[in-house]
């Protein structure tokens, strides 16, 4: 089981921000930016590259609380990043999907 499973599960704690029926939204605990946020869906799916066809609404959905939680925390005009590291060579650590949301400071590119 991964930590976000755990999280999820509210077996650990975690500052969440935002939340749906399919979706979490809470605070990355080692932050590169003022705002950075970690959305994810509920149902275990492990990477974007473990993704198919069905899962195509989730992803909408998982797009959209992006959006939603940039607004709610300020940084939507101004700008900001929505990534999500995929499998080892782009330095995914958790076995979870995760989309991070980054913003609060200019950010630059490409990234290290
Ligand atoms: P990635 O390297 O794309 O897999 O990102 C995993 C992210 O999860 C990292 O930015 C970590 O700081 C973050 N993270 C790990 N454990 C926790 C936790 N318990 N609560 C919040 N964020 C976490």
């Amino acid at each position: 089981m991964t930590i976000f499973q755990k999280i999820i599960d509210r077996e650990i704690p975690a500052d969440i921000v935002y939340e749906t029926d399919d979706v979490l939204a809470f605070r990355d605990i080692q932050p590169v930016a003022p705002v950075h946020v970690l959305v994810i869906p509920k149902r275990p799916l492990v990477r974007l590259a473990a993704a198919s066809a069905e899962d195509e609404t989730l992803l909408g959905k998982l797009m959209t609380a992006c959006r939603i939680v940039a607004e709610q925390q300020g940084i939507a005009e101004a700008g900001y990043r929505v990534v999500t590291n995929n499998g080892d060579w782009g330095g995914q650590s958790v076995d979870h999907l995760h989309l991070h949301v980054i913003g609060g400071r200019q950010l630059t590119w490409p990234p290290g």
